[in-house]
């Protein structure tokens, strides 16, 4: 079993964001918002040496973990890296120095442990606001005051540039929620100065939003699944939005059988066969990171014919209809998701999931190839 990561398709991903940034800027007259790269979940499982080599054109990379960031300085990545939770506790403050991390601050806490250290180096910082996730980020009636003593650190020479950011709940569907949350934000940091950043991918990729903030300050986008592939809406696929899919899970058959009518196929007989079929069995289950929730029916590609997958999925293996592919053999190609084969978004609506989940949840015992 093998995940090919395409650092192409990566690249073409991020062209795609840039473009549709660029020329609706220069439509309207308007600075282009910079883009830092998600990379956050070993680049949603895409692996954070393959993100840093492909993402090199970005104005930024954004992540979660302290690990992942000083991979990219080692790797040599030199622009902003965003660290999309910021510090959690006082040890961590003196790697932010040393590595040039800029911190979100989205909780007393994080002041307190900034008021408390030794100044080595002023950090660039986002001030959190929060609009309605109610997740991270201050709520509206007790921004002032972290804005006011983020000033008073900065003043202090414990902070550099001082920018703020929220977090949409819904911008992935048609929800009245998203503009309830902008008009908040613009709300409350009217008039503030520094640079904004408020976009995911669903956002970045309507533009209407980010078009919404005012053009004074810098604003900085934060488009994540997109630049792997998949599709940030709900009602929209990738392959509309002109994305390609960075990722390729395949296998190949491993056992080919005639199963009479009746029979059932695999742990609970979940699909049983009305008339004599062909059923091929394919090298990956749920222990590669393949969602034991896919249903009779979810797509699977072998030897580049699409087909569907059958009854459960097991540990290591799931079985398909080979009904209209005859000349299936052990070792015929399958493709799970990826290029030639169904995308990971169809694979996850047939699972009850997002296409996010079946990206970061491959399992290490799968082969990484870069192409
Ligand atoms: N910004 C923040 C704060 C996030 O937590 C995430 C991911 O969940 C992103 C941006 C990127 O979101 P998406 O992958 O939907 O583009």
């Amino acid at each position: 079993i093998t995940a090919t990561i395409s650092l192409p398709s990566l690249r073409h991903n991020l062209g795609v964001v840039t473009h549709q940034l660029n020329s609706i800027s220069s439509q309207n007259n308007r600075k282009r918002p910079f883009v830092w790269a998600v990379i956050k979940a070993n680049a949603y499982g895409h692996g954070i040496t393959n993100a840093v080599h492909a993402f090199s054109q970005a104005d930024g990379l954004a992540m979660l973990d302290l690990d992942e960031a000083i991979q990219c300085r080692e790797l040599g990545w030199q622009g902003p890296i965003l660290m999309l939770e910021g510090f959690f506790k006082p040890s961590d403050i003196p790697l932010y120095e040393q590595y040039k991390l800029d911190a979100t601050l989205h909780c007393r806490e994080q002041l307190l442990m900034l008021e408390h250290s030794a100044p080595a180096y002023a950090l660039n910082a986002f001030i959190k606001l929060d609009t309605g996730m109610n997740r991270l980020g201050f709520e509206p009636a007790e921004f002032g005051a972290a804005w006011a003593q983020a000033q008073q650190l900065r003043s202090r020479g414990r902070l550099a540039q001082l920018g703020k950011m929220t977090h949409f709940a819904r911008a992935d569907e048609v929800s009245a929620y998203t503009g309830e949350q902008l008009a908040e934000y613009l709300r409350m940091t009217q008039g503030l100065p520094g640079p904004d950043s408020v976009c995911n991918s669903a956002a970045t990729l309507t533009p209407s939003v980010w078009q919404a903030l005012p053009d004074t300050n810098a604003q900085w986008v934060r488009p994540g699944i997109c630049l792997y592939g998949s599709t940030p809406f709900v009602s929209q696929s990738a392959d509309a939005l002109g994305l390609k899919p960075a990722m390729t899970l395949s296998s190949e058959l491993i056992s080919v059988r005639r199963v009479e009518s009746g029979e059932g196929v695999g742990y609970g007989q979940m699909f049983r066969a009305s008339k004599p079929m062909m059923v091929g069995i394919v090298a990956c289950g749920y222990a590669d990171g393949y969602p034991r929730h896919a249903t009779t029916g979810t797509p699977v590609c072998v030897a580049g014919v699409r087909t569907r997958l059958l009854g459960r999925v097991s540990m290591d293996m799931l079985a398909v209809d080979l009904t209209n592919i005859p000349g299936s053999v052990v070792g015929s190609p399958v493709v799970l998701w990826g290029e030639n084969g169904p995308s990971v978004d169809e694979v996850a609506q047939a699972a009850g999931t997002i296409g996010y989940e079946l990206l970061c949840a491959v399992a290490p015992r799968v082969a990484r190839i870069v192409v």
